[in-house]
């Protein structure tokens, strides 16, 4: 298959979801619905996929009864595609000391264990959630406490091979919560030398954006979501009232600190606004040295937007293609870097800028 269309296949897996015939190794966050929970699968060997799990997708992961392989068969393959599902974190169902289930701490995702340093935004609770999360309807917010952080990730260190880096986000913490963000990302370090990522919300300070860098976090994401000013007052409530000049700012300043090699990034959704607007912010963002990432809106059940349509698939390959040369021309490729990381996104991994974590 030539680019484009493993890209075509891998945006109407995204937006279809797959069905299942047989039995697998998942774990229970495969059956939620939301951006980056669903099965985890691997096709070409570096082209990684999440998606829903729907019952009437035409896409069907089966199992061969003889050879036990796995394979993709749909209305857009006109071969069984071999595939490799990425199964559960081993920590699922082992406990800490005090018996807190250690899949409530962390989420494993293709090659990257993500701890929340706070369960639920502050935007939610502010009723200014972005009405695409699925988070938007859960008004809660607590903090992931640093001991069980610390023990799942000693656990993962010494009985989890597959987890080669650490996603540091969550919802947007409360104004007095930034202190906790630090003191995560220095509890993650204290246990691992892996690579550390955080995807933040504009602190009320930029110094905290330093604090996070000197504890070694490398890449940091500062997430734009829409360009539109207009459909951001609408949808993203919370990020208007922060403002785009202060996403930016934050986002430059991160850039003064971790360089403008693709280390900082912002992800812009694609199929809300109107593409013209996502280019433009694509745009924006990788004339700053900042790497843009695109994500394909799909509309979860239970969110505000649950009825919006779905993007089109023949809309989309035009729009990366442009999107990708618009970072060719800043030197820069469109995010995320990592393989695995692009499981949920519009991007291939189509030059040697792209790779594996070891
Ligand atoms: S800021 Fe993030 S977690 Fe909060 S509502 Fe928006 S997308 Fe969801």
């Amino acid at each position: 298959m030539g680019n484009k269309e493993t890209l075509n296949l891998k945006i109407d897996l995204l937006l279809n979801g797959v069905a299942l015939a047989g039995k697998f190794d998942l774990g229970s966050r495969a059956f939620l619905n939301s951006v980056s929970d669903g099965v985890h699968f691997v096709i070409f060997e570096d082209v990684y996929i999440t998606t829903s799990i729907k019952a009437n997708s035409p896409y069907i992961l089966c199992r061969d009864e003889t050879t036990n392989a796995i394979f993709l068969k749909g209305k857009e393959i006109t071969y069984p595609l071999k595939v490799e599902i990425i199964p559960e974190g081993k920590y699922f169902g082992i406990k800490t000391s005090d018996g807190t289930s250690m899949e409530n701490i962390g989420t494993f995702q293709t090659d990257r264990l993500r701890i929340s340093a706070y369960k639920g935004c502050g935007f939610v609770m502010n009723d200014e959630g972005c009405k695409f999360c699925e988070a938007s309807h859960v008004k809660i917010q607590r903090k992931n406490r640093l001991e069980h952080i610390s023990e799942l990730v000693k656990y993962t260190e010494c009985y989890e091979e597959r987890i080669k880096h650490y996603l540091v986000s969550g919802g947007t913490p409360p104004d007095d919560g930034w202190e906790h963000f630090v003191d995560v990302c220095r509890t993650i370090r204290e246990n691992t030398q892996k690579p550390m990522y955080a995807m933040i919300s504009p602190p009320p300070e930029l110094n905290i954006i330093k604090q996070i860098v000197d504890t070694g976090v490398q890449d940091i994401a500062i997430n734009i979501e829409l360009f539109n000013s207009n459909l951001s007052a609408k949808i993203i409530k919370g990020k208007n009232r922060v403002g785009i000049n202060n996403y930016f700012k934050a986002l430059e300043y991160a850039v003064t600190l971790l360089g403008n090699g693709g280390s900082v990034k912002s992800l812009l959704v694609v199929g809300i606004e109107d593409y013209n607007d996502t280019l433009r912010g694509v745009e924006e963002l990788a004339k700053r040295g900042i790497m843009p990432i695109l994500s394909v809106f799909k509309p979860i059940k239970g969110t505000l937007l649950e009825n919006y349509p779905m993007p089109k698939k023949e809309d989309l390959i035009p729009i990366w293609e442009t999107a990708q040369s618009i970072c060719e021309r800043f030197s820069l490729t469109l995010g995320p870097l990592c393989k695995c990381c692009q499981n949920n996104t519009l991007t291939l991994p189509i030059n040697n800028k792209y790779f594996k974590y070891e």
